[in-house]
């Protein structure tokens, strides 16, 4: 099995709100699982070391938030290659808000659910730089029964959307809801104004009732709910709240002071909500970090937490916390070249988006300086040598 180590690590975060910043320097990763975390490890056995030169190493970001359709194309922004650039802005998996820009989407059940299926499907064979697209995520509709759910669950889907399905009133969509968790599919609602057309809005009456999983762009997609919807979302409800960058910036802050009022930081998680019509943003995860963090004052490593590990317990993943046993999905940065601060943490806190200058995925480098974020100050060095990815991009 192939060995990749990371030494010489300033800043460790862990991606796991509570633990914070690890005081560790190195991690071994062995078959793409991280498998020692310590000071000063032994690296002589690893075949590819990666020297941190004494910067940040953070999970791997996840979008929980990303419109995929097929392929690395989106229908919306007529973009080839935006997942794969993604990587470049640190964003290591992503999941599918159901994929519900398919031109011409089917409507009745046959149609849903083998979209569906076959979404799932093709991204398990198909990883842009290595991110792991987690897509197939099914459109409720009402032409969709409780049979329905059960089939396709049983064939591996267990993502579900709604909001874009053709009922007179949300309300109306409260027995799919049911069926799709009943059979242990995670369901994301839209939340807010109507976006594209065939949507509609929901409001906080509709989100207490139907009660998904996940309240998707809590901070509207783009149009925000009421104040007094949010906070009613944040405080009598137990639902994740997703915080996208596709949004409103002041909703967003409102709802981290709620949360954090309320000690709910736990249910946020941050999301891009691209491609959209606010278009295709690679940065649009460590962007959403550095205003949280800048514009709140809550902590870098807490915010990392938000677009990391919150998103891994949301929906069970096993990347996006840096822990002995985990997916070893990892990113090396720090402070951008010319900015005040001395790291990467630092840069956060101030809003400066960090230079990324090494991506790791299921342990094997997947980019080293990131060709979308601003040059870090410091570069991590590989060995052996991986010019061909520097000269790839
Ligand atoms: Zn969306």
């Amino acid at each position: 099995m192939s060995i990749l180590a990371i030494r010489n690590i300033g800043t460790l975060v862990s991606g796991d709100l509570e633990t914070g910043i690890l005081d560790a320097d190195t991690i071994l990763c062995s078959g793409g699982v991280i498998s020692h975390i310590g000071k000063g490890l032994d690296v002589s056995k690893a075949d590819v070391v990666v020297d941190a030169q004494g910067t940040t190493v953070i999970p791997g970001l996840i979008d929980s938030h990303c419109h995929v359709v097929l392929g690395d194309y989106t229908p919306r922004q007529r973009t080839v290659g935006f997942l794969e650039s993604y990587t470049h802005g640190g964003i290591t998996s992503v999941i599918s808000p159901g994929e519900i820009h398919a031109p011409g989407r089917p409507k009745d059940a046959a149609g849903v659910k083998g979209l569906a299926v076959a979404a799932r499907a093709c991204f398990l064979n198909f990883r842009p730089n290595g991110m792991k697209v987690h897509a197939g995520a099914i459109v409720i509709e009402p032409t969709l029964s409780e049979e329905d759910f059960k089939e396709v669950a049983e064939q591996g889907v267990w993502l579900a959307k709604f909001g874009f399905g053709d009922f007179k009133d949300p309300y109306d969509g409260e027995p799919q809801i049911r069926w799709a968790q009943k059979y242990g599919i995670k369901v994301m609602c839209h939340s807010g104004g109507a976006s594209i057309p065939g949507s509609k809005p929901i409001t906080a009456d509709h989100l207490m009732k139907l009660r998904p999983d996940v309240c998707g762009h809590v901070n509207g997609g783009p149009t925000a709910l009421t104040d007094e919807g949010v906070e009613r979302v944040v405080r009598e409800s137990d639902m994740w709240l997703q915080v996208v960058q596709a949004g409103n910036l002041k909703k967003t802050l409102d709802i981290i002071g709620l949360a954090v009022e309320h000690e709910q930081l736990g249910r946020v998680m941050i999301a891009s909500d691209t491609p959209t019509g606010t278009g295709v943003i690679p940065l649009g995860v460590i962007k959403t970090v550095c205003e949280i963090a800048s514009l709140t004052g809550l902590s870098p490593e807490k915010t990392v937490a938000l677009a990391t590990g919150n998103n891994a317990r949301a929906y069970n993943l096993r990347s996006g916390v840096i822990a002995e046993g985990r997916e070893a999905d990892l990113v090396v940065m720090d402070a951008p070249w010319g900015s005040v601060a001395s790291d990467a943490l630092g840069a956060i806190a101030r809003g400066d988006i960090p230079g990324i200058s090494a991506v790791i995925i299921d342990g094997k480098v997947r980019t080293l300086r990131s060709r979308n974020t601003p040059a870090p100050t410091r570069m991590a060095q590989v060995r052996p040598e991986m010019e061909w990815l520097l000269e790839a991009h």
